[in-house]
């Protein structure tokens, strides 16, 4: 029996400036150390057939399946604000697209398969680490019901790349909606070539958002849904306490799902400036910046999209300004929606938005963290708040704000159970916390152990269920278990 992949490819039928045809690279000994079977099934592959030396060598890039047209796609993007005319995928290959169980057309792509023509001076590798810290996050982010990429796969190849050190490397098997982004656009838009961007932005419109497809003006409403979909997506991002790391243009998706888990992470400590990435030295993508980077990303796709607008460039750009003015908004009401969930609030009032002001505010002077000061309101809906008052550095800084709560919460009438039924549902018990992730990546590099990183992978896929056995996931780290950095 060999692995059959229903594929049905749209991508490699564009027009050949879109990406550069190539082959994964052949690894050494590969080996299958996680598959989604679950996500296998949903993408209409054996996940059983998968589990052979056939299918480890196929999620490697060591065999190319019948039916995939491999090609790295073409792309640009501003890194932490520079420009750069052309990135492409350098250590990706797309293999090809399926149809899901629910009709939605996924790429299946293999990350760290090999130099391609847009490789630079990389070696096209990607080392373990961080292979299962995607692996970890993004499968997290899905099970959170926050729109992201997901994992399929990762192998490990039976070489070593070089980093700082030489590292055991891996292949992930990435599964998107798409992979284009924000900078697919630019990168056609740098070279003038508007009949290019008027095909990407058909294709896009075909594949993500079809209800455009016979309006009058698709390619504003293009933009206006982009604009929405990140401003969601952001507003997901923080109500959970991530970061992504690295907003750049180029890690910035049309779909607008969760792309390109490098040096990102979830907090401890709620603090709005806080930083984890080892290459944002600025802190231009701290974790309350990043509405304000998206939006900016979004500006820049904007500009792509100006000549088909209108040939009056003066009236493109005020008719770009008006729907880019719709993001503050749509970002606001999301996430204003999301913290009244997360405080448990079935109403709107005046003073509502001030209220929770005040205890985002208390939460920071006390390092509170961020996950668990949720999680534990949740029960204090139906206890004594002791917990929830446990996680402020002086408690008294809660009491004073948990008074207010307790007289607003009454003015409706769902029982403590209620409430604390409707926060559990949106305030996660479980994130994967950094030092978690470390300490599963550092038995599998160090000692070829990966039953941390499976019962991790398996907690975090149900964030929202408290698992009694697995209580200690919960927690922040000691502070000598404290990662103070993430690296991609
Ligand atoms: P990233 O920072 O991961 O979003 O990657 C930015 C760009 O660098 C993309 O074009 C990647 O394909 C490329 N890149 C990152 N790592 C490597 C590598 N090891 N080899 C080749 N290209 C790479
Ligand atoms: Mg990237
Ligand atoms: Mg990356």
């Amino acid at each position: 029996m060999t692995v059959h992949f229903p594929f049905q490819n749209s991508y490699s039928s564009l027009p050949d400036s879109f990406f550069a045809r190539v082959a994964p690279t052949p690894v050494a000994a590969p080996r299958l150390i996680k598959l989604n079977r679950p996500l296998a099934v949903q993408l209409g592959l054996d996940p059983d057939l998968l589990e052979t030396p056939e299918g480890a060598e196929i999620l490697a890039g060591k065999t190319v399946p019948a039916g995939a047209d491999p090609i790295a796609m073409a792309y640009a993007g501003h890194q932490f604000g520079q420009f750069v005319p052309q990135l492409g995928d350098g250590r990706a290959i797309l293999l090809g697209e399926v149809i899901d169980k629910d009709g939605v057309r996924r790429d299946i792509q293999l990350k760290g398969s090999g130099p391609t023509p847009f490789s630079r001076r990389g070696d096209g590798r990607a080392a373990l680490g961080p292979v299962l810290r995607e692996y970890i996050v993004s499968e997290a982010m899905f099970a959170l019901g926050i729109p992201t990429t997901r994992s399929l796969a990762a192998v490990v190849t039976g070489e070593h790349v070089i980093r700082e050190t030489a590292l055991p490397g891996a292949v992930l098997t990435r599964i998107a909606s798409s992979h284009i982004r924000v900078g697919t656009f630019q990168f056609f838009a740098v070279r003038r070539d508007t009949e290019a961007i008027r095909r990407l932005a058909d294709h896009v419109i075909t594949r993500h958002y079809p209800d455009l497809l016979h309006a009058q003006r698709p390619y504003h409403d293009l933009l206006a849904a982009v604009v929405a979909r990140q401003a969601e997506l952001i507003a997901r991002w923080l109500l959970v306490g991530f970061i992504h790391g690295v907003m750049n243009t180029d890690n910035s998706s049309i779909s607008g799902e969760t792309i390109d888990y490098g040096p990102c992470a979830f907090m401890d400590a709620y603090n709005p400036s806080q930083v984890f990435s080892s290459i944002d030295e600025m802190g231009r993508y701290a974790y309350a910046n990043q509405p304000r980077i998206g939006l900016w990303n979004l500006t820049r796709l904007a500009e792509c999209l100006l000549p088909l607008f209108s040939d009056d460039q003066e009236k493109a750009v005020a008719e770009a300004q008006d729907i880019l003015g719709a993001f503050s908004e749509t970002f606001g009401n999301a996430y204003q929606a999301g913290l009244r969930k997360k405080v448990g609030l079935f109403t709107t009032r005046d003073g509502d938005e001030a209220l929770i002001q005040d205890l985002l505010d208390a939460m920071a002077k006390n390092q509170a963290d961020f996950t668990l000061t949720f999680r534990k309101l949740g029960e204090a809906a139906g206890d004594d708040g002791a917990d929830v008052r446990a996680q402020f550095m002086e408690p008294a800084a809660f009491d004073e704000w948990v008074g207010r709560w307790r007289a607003r919460i009454a003015l409706e009438p769902q029982t403590g159970a209620e409430r604390q039924a409707a926060m559990h549902a949106v305030n996660p018990i479980f994130i994967p916390r950094n030092h978690r992730v470390e300490a599963v990546i550092q038995a599998a590099v160090n000692d070829d152990n990966y039953a941390p990183f499976e019962e991790l992978v398996k907690v975090l896929a149900r964030p929202y269920d408290d698992q009694a056995d697995y209580a200690a996931y919960a927690d922040p780290p000691l502070p000598d278990q404290l990662v103070l950095q993430t690296f991609c």
